[in-house]
């Protein structure tokens, strides 16, 4: 059995991840999640420990007191124009906590470190699709914070011979467990799936689609959503693929893009529902296109995709909302 500690655990993508790594029945899983976005019913396997990043002599003794393996890292802010309007926050709960944790894994010897990064590390890219060496210029804090975690990771790498990662960037997550038990409950939520799920239930009046204007055939902005089950999946290879593998980046995504406004005909069209669209300013922050180029995932890490179809992507993220519509009306 291995120990593996996740940070985040509780939260969206952090829930899939220990959902799969208890199924896999070989690790030992220990949570550490605040609990601020996070929910205790979202972790299906291992032991959650409540504490918050910050506090670095609680996190240090819970690493004095177990001997973990790997760490695989979640636990950040991650709402693009929230970092706009507070990027300190995003710098101190992002990079600052990362770096804390980075040490703790030099010095208490746990060599492998999978860590969430994300697509907003390449800003406008300056080629589409973009590849892991496609050059970074973030345009937002919440890129920036987790490009600079990414260069704490390479530079401790260089230092101490022990210590791997593996970084997957992200494009944008979205979806649900098929079976229905975990999904992303966040309230107030920001990500254009989960807001559509949201305006298909009745909860707001209306979808804004933020710009029209871009440059991109339909005007809207476009994004390569991947479902957060095929993501998680990335995490548990990348753990084997450190067994016998240095230190590598990975893009995260299918590698084809959707327009806002061929997300939202999707939406109306698995929810059988014509809601209400309204065209509104473009976001601070929002780049005209994230597709990734992701043959290195494929080539490298041998990662096959299962989910890779908007239609199911909407539908459990669907799904989902409805569950936890059903259980405020319950409460
Ligand atoms: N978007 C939108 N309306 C919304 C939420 C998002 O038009 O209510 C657009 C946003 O401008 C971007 C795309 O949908 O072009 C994806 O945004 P999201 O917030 O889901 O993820 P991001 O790419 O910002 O991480």
């Amino acid at each position: 059995m291995k120990n593996i500690l996740v940070t985040g655990g509780a939260g969206y993508i952090g829930s899939h991840v220990v959902k799969q790594l208890g199924e896999a029945k070989n690790y030992n899983i220990t949570v550490i999640d605040n609990l601020s976005t996070g929910n205790n019913d979202a972790i299906l396997y291992g032991n959650l420990i409540q504490e918050d990043l910050s506090d670095f002599d609680k996190i240090e003794k819970i690493f004095k007191n177990n001997k973990f393996d790997a760490i695989i890292h979640f636990a950040a802010s991650i709402v693009v124009p929230e970092s706009v309007e507070n990027p300190l926050k995003y710098y101190l709960n992002n990079t600052i906590n990362t770096t804390n944790l980075i040490n703790l894994c030099v010095k208490y010897n746990v060599n492998k470190f999978i860590f969430s990064s994300t697509a907003a590390v390449y800003g406008d890219a300056k080629e589409i699709p973009v590849k892991e060496t496609t050059e970074t210029n973030p345009i937002n804090p919440y890129g920036m914070s987790k490009l600079m975690s990414e260069k704490v990771l390479k530079d401790a790498a260089i230092a101490h011979d022990n210590f791997k990662f593996v970084i997957l960037r992200y494009f944008n997550v979205a979806g649900a467990d098929v079976k229905g038990r975990i999904g992303q409950s966040f309230p107030n939520a920001t990500h254009l799936i989960k807001v559509a799920a949201q305006t298909v239930l009745g909860q707001r009046d209306h979808l804004n689609i933020f710009g029209d204007d871009f440059d991109t055939p339909d005007g809207t902005g476009i994004r390569d959503y991947i479902h957060v089950d095929d993501l998680a999946n990335a995490h548990l290879i990348a753990l084997e693929y450190l067994e016998n593998n240095d230190s590598d980046i990975f893009n995260c995504g299918y590698g084809h893009g959707f327009s806002v406004k061929e997300v939202i005909d999707v939406m109306k069209k698995v929810s059988g529902n014509d809601f209400k669209v309204v065209t509104a300013p473009r976001r601070a922050g929002d780049s005209a296109q994230l597709i990734s180029n992701n043959q290195k995932i494929l080539n490298k890490m041998n990662w096959t995709p299962r989910y890779d179809d908007l239609e199911l992507i909407c539908k459990t993220a669907l799904d989902w909302e409805r569950k936890l519509d059903l259980k405020k009306e319950v409460v």
